[in-house]
């Protein structure tokens, strides 16, 4: 019996200039490395019938199920500030949508599918290591709570894909809400498609934002809707260390997922200026600078949409300026409120982002474990006598104590249990993070000696990252020393 996947592609319907309709270039020896059952289960799909062979078939390209019309979708994309009018997808391709099982439409997306038309240099492959990085970091992240695409399978092609040396090859697929992107919007503007244009931003408005589509604006309040978005995903990524390395425009989802993981990374120690990225030379990708790319990623989506917002283009640039306007303040408030509740703290006062930015600016200073710190601060919540731990991470004891009796006084005057502030800020603040010294030997024990354990155990560990597992105690230790300082390459 073939596998039947109840597609509804509505992406591969829009007009030509949308997409190049190009099938997965078969390959070698597929096997499935992880499938995501409870994923596969949430999209309809037959999870026992795909967990083997027969999802190798189609989670490798090899067999393209009924239904599914295969694309590559065509964007343009600012990359570390430079304008390219014409990226794509190189090497992944949309296999199509489905309605999960809440009625949302789903992007089924193999990437390191094979050559597209938008390929250019590439090979149109990915190798095996950043398919693992990804798989483990975008479910770290939705079981952080953090919008997100998803990994729902993970496949070993038998094929080898060249880089830096020679790497085994692997497929991801991959779940969005949809792979409409920041770019996607400049790829039709930068030809003055101004009716290509209107078809996205309605195609976006009515799977993402359909109350825009009621607004007496629809393509301004669509703007609105996708910075409010993104300023709620860019705090997230702040409040649990997430550094994404590489946020051009062709990397922002207009649906305020995180996209597009490469050369990602979590911070062990704070450090506002922290870049890992080996091409992000300048740290334009830095970890404090996410709001404001951000900011400079939506500047170019309310360009985009221009010509769309008003006949009038002085009133245009009017209403995408007072849209933008918004985003810092948007930032600001969901940043200040996850602090908060990251400190324990139930009520705002005037004085909560004095007293968050003084601990930030202790455990930069002494680059304290971010993950750890605020861990370790809970438990400091219940108990008076404090956290020896914690106390002694920072170099400067007698700073972190004055900073600890200011604390401990705010949390008094709320007057709340110790234990529930405590049980309130272990829920905002993770036990586990995909720490990049696991990461890595994650990769490692996979490329080198195809060996998947510590693939499976990391992935279940970053599964439950709030709760303290004593069988996943491994996964809350902040990196030894001897793993030194840490660059990506993707
Ligand atoms: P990224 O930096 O991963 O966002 O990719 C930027 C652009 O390069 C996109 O158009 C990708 O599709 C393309 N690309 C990245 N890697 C490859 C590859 N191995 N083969 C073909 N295209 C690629
Ligand atoms: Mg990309
Ligand atoms: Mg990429």
């Amino acid at each position: 019996m073939p596998i039947s996947i109840r597609f509804d592609n509505s992406y591969a319907r829009l007009p030509d200039a949308f997409h190049h309709k190009v099938a997965p270039t078969p390959v070698e020896t597929p096997r499935l490395i992880a499938l995501n059952r409870p994923l596969a289960a949430e999209l309809g799909l037959d999870a026992d019938a795909l967990d083997g062979p027969e999802g190798a078939e189609i989670f490798s390209g090899n067999a393209v199920p009924d239904g599914a019309e295969p694309l590559a979708a065509a964007y343009a994309g600012h990359q570390f500030g430079g304008f390219s009018p014409q990226l794509g997808d190189g090497r992944a391709i949309l296999l199509g949508e489905v309605i999960d099982s809440r009625g949302a439409r789903r992007d089924i997306q193999l990437k390191g599918a094979g050559l597209t038309r938008f390929s250019r240099r590439g090979d149109g492959r990915a190798a095996l290591g950043p398919v693992l990085r990804e798989y483990v970091v975008s479910e770290a992240m939705h079981a952080l709570g953090v919008p997100t695409t998803r990994a729902l399978a993970a496949v070993s092609t038998g094929e080898a894909v060249i880089r830096e040396r020679v790497l085994p090859g692997a497929v991801l697929t991959r779940v969005a809400s949809s792979h409409i992107r920041v770019g996607t919007f400049q790829y039709f503007a930068a030809r003055g498609d101004v009716s290509g244009l209107r078809a996205l931003a309605d195609h976006a408005i009515a799977r993402h934002y359909p109350e825009a589509g009621d607004a007496e604006r629809p393509y301004l309040a669509l703007l609105e809707a996708a910075i409010a978005r993104q300023a709620a995903l860019i705090s997230k990524w702040l409040l649990v260390g997430f550094v994404h390395g590489v946020m051009n425009t062709d990397n922002m989802s207009v649906a305020g997922e995180t996209i597009d993981y490469g050369p990602c990374a979590f911070l062990d120690a704070y450090d506002p200026a922290a870049s890992f990225s080996s091409i992000d030379e300048f740290g334009r990708y830095a970890y404090a600078s996410q709001p404001n790319i951000g900011q400079w990623n939506l500047t170019r989506l309310a360009e985009s949409l221009l010509p769309l917002m008003d006949p009038d283009p002085n009133a245009a640039l009017e209403q995408a300026r007072g849209a933008l306007k918004r985003y810092p303040e948007l930032f600001n408030v969901a940043y200040l409120d996850g602090l908060r509740a990251k400190l324990g703290l139930a009520e705002a006062r005037e004085e909560d982002l004095r007293l968050a930015q003084d601990l930030l600016d202790l455990m930069a200073r002494d680059r304290t474990d971010y993950t750890l710190t605020f861990r370790r601060l809970a438990r400091a919540a219940e108990r008076p006598e404090g956290d020896a731990a914690l106390r002694a991470s920072f170099a400067d004891a007698a700073g972190f104590d004055g900073w600890l009796a200011r604390w401990r006084a705010r949390l008094a005057a709320e007057g709340r249990a110790p234990g529930e502030v405590a049980a309130h800020m272990r829920r905002v603040s993770p036990a586990i993070i995909p720490r990049n010294h696991q990461v890595e030997a994650m990769i490692e024990a996979a490329v080198e000696r195809d060996d998947f354990a510590p693939f499976r155990d990391l992935l279940a560990a970053v599964a439950a990252p709030y709760e303290d597992r004593p069988a996943h105690a491994a996964y809350a230790d902040p990196p030894p020393e001897s793993f030194g300082p840490y660059r990506t390459f993707c």
